[in-house]
């Protein structure tokens, strides 16, 4: 799956460069402020944490793809996991701040080809990024950057997807977790079944409680389900 924005509202403020190996994104009052949610970009597992000097407070996060992504500044005690945890694409790993040394509240986010962190393995993250439905787009950085954008279909994430509802006949398309409160998703032997939608838990990693009139079979992802009627 593509990578997402680690910010709900996108605004670039500093670009990477040589002498900038990531890209800053900023806030805006209209849209949650200084002390918004940063999103993890991708599946993955928290690799690090650590106080930088520069950096601040920093997480890293090791994607399922090799790469490592890196959020600095963010606001002191805000992180929402810690190293070894699993996260999601979308989810709140910490809130944004000014950790470190900065001129004013942002996230800076760098990406490593691989667990190698030094500065010459970091790659440019703008081409790796993704923005959908979810995201506004600050208007001069929209005009001065190419941003690239996912379809909706694609941009399904693990939060809630309003196309699924109760009821819906859904066939199982892929791995499934046992609880919706699970880390992983381990199961498989029902791929390829139908089932219906039974309940939803808005919010949790594995939403969709999944069964017939048997019982229930397992939670799911919206991404596990094709919906058939
Ligand atoms: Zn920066």
């Amino acid at each position: 799956m593509n990578n997402i924005f680690p910010t709900k509202y996108i605004k670039i403020t500093n670009n990477y460069s040589s002498s900038h190996k990531g890209i800053d994104f900023g806030w805006s009052s209209s849209y949650g402020g200084s002390n918004v949610s940063v999103f993890s970009i991708n599946d993955g597992v928290v690799y690090k944490t650590e106080i930088q000097k520069k950096g601040g407070y920093c997480m890293y996060i090791k994607h399922d793809n090799g790469m490592v992504s890196l959020y600095a500044h963010l606001k002191k005690n805000s992180y929402k996991f810690k190293v070894g945890d699993r996260v999601n694409r979308g989810s709140v790993i910490a809130n944004m701040g000014g950790t470190g040394v900065v001129t004013g509240n942002h996230v800076h986010l760098s990406l490593y080809k691989n667990t190698n962190l030094n500065d010459s393995n970091k790659v440019n993250p703008l081409p790796y990024l993704y923005a959908n439905d979810s995201n506004i787009i600050n208007s001069s950085t929209k005009a001065k950057y190419k941003i690239n954008y996912e379809s909706n279909q694609q941009s399904s994430n693990n939060n809630t997807d309003n196309s699924l509802k109760v009821g819906d006949k859904v066939q199982i398309i892929g791995n499934y977790a046992s609880s919706s409160t699970s880390t992983k998703a381990v199961n498989k032997k029902l791929i390829g079944a139908t089932r219906y939608i039974l309940k939803i838990y808005q919010g949790r990693n594995y939403p969709y409680q999944v069964g017939n009139t048997t019982g229930v079979s397992g939670y799911f992802k919206a991404n596990s389900l094709k919906k058939l009627s």
